[in-house]
């Protein structure tokens, strides 16, 4: 299996999972002067730079300059070692009024990475997807799920234990399962290759998509997309075929990518999702613009979506017809 390096993916921190459970161990490596701590503000990032040609480069602080800024830190989330095992921390800035967070250092900028993703660096854009979706996590597991009490941060901040004696539950990070796919139709000779997408009212004005949905609790992957499919478009499929997957963390997803053919054609859309679902031929997807261009009728996926990764794979697939 081939590993498709898609935005968000590819981080090169080492989490070091087995080391950040020792009691004292990420406080220690906190102390150590190489530290290096990733700011976020109501979940954006300190981004250098970002309207000049060169690449945008994520802010990171020192330990002092963290606390300079924000004198009452809170827990700290121990995000991995570079390869000089350099340590990097994501710190919740959240409290301070979003111009003392934006000018923490000169020259930077607060970013949602949902802006900023596709101009970044593909190691720097997957920790700021980690970092936000930890800090994610933490601000929506501050009390117990069976008890209520109150939850404090262990192991780095990887688990959160509640601080009731009579219950302890332990709470470790997740992420929820999403399955995204590209309907291919079955072409009798001489007819063009079509693929199913649709448009959601969420999406901007002309921009279309591949259909995707939340797996629910007692269903494989597989069951999710001939299930998703049908609901959104009326389209029956089978030959689910995986293709990849990709971290999601707008706010806590991953999104697990496959290739469905239609065993029917007919279109029934869900008008409570979207408000449009069509054939489209191999030509007409070609003639798509790009996702910003608001002249297109019709318009791509955004370029870091694994959306787009389907059906510019797609494409590739039948270059050439
Ligand atoms: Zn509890």
């Amino acid at each position: 299996m081939t590993i498709v390096a898609l935005n968000y993916t590819g981080m090169q921190l080492d989490r070091a999972g087995a080391a950040r459970n020792a009691p004292g161990w990420s406080e220690q490596q906190l102390q150590r002067k190489e530290a290096r701590i990733v700011p976020l503000w109501r979940y954006q990032h300190l981004v250098s730079h970002p309207d000049t040609q060169a690449t945008p480069k994520l802010v990171t602080l020192s330990l002092a300059e963290a606390r300079a800024a924000q004198p009452n830190l809170g827990d700290l989330v121990f995000l991995g070692l570079c390869e000089q095992e350099q340590p990097f921390f994501a710190a919740d800035f959240s409290s301070l009024s979003e111009s003392d967070a934006g000018s923490v250092k000169p020259d930077c900028e607060l970013y949602d990475l949902r802006r900023i993703g596709p101009l970044m660096d593909q190691g720097e854009a997957s920790m700021m997807a980690y970092s936000r979706a930890m800090l994610y996590w933490h601000r929506h597991h501050r009390f117990c799920g069976r008890c209520g009490s109150h939850t404090e941060s262990r192991r780095g901040g990887h688990m959160r234990q509640c601080m009731n004696d009579k219950c302890g539950k332990e709470i470790y990070p997740r992420t929820d399962p999403a399955i995204i796919t590209l309907v291919e139709n079955r072409p009798a000779p001489g007819e063009q290759p079509k693929c199913l997408l649709g448009h959601s009212k969420r999406l901007p004005q002309g921009v279309y998509s591949t259909l995707a949905g939340f797996v629910e609790p007692g269903e494989s992957l597989e069951e999710t997309v001939v299930r998703e499919v049908e609901e959104e478009s009326g389209v029956v499929v089978d030959q689910v075929k995986y293709m990849a997957s990709q971290p999601w963390p707008f706010p806590g997803s991953i999104m697990v990518a496959y290739r469905a053919t239609a065993k029917t054609t007919a279109i029934t859309i869900d008008e409570e999702e979207l408000d449009d679902v069509r054939w489209f031929s191999l030509e007409e997807v070609r003639q798509f613009g790009e996702w910003e261009d608001e002249t297109a009728e019709f318009r791509l996926p955004r370029p870091d979506s694994i959306a787009r990764f389907l059906v510019n794979s797609w494409l590739q697939d039948h270059a050439g017809k």
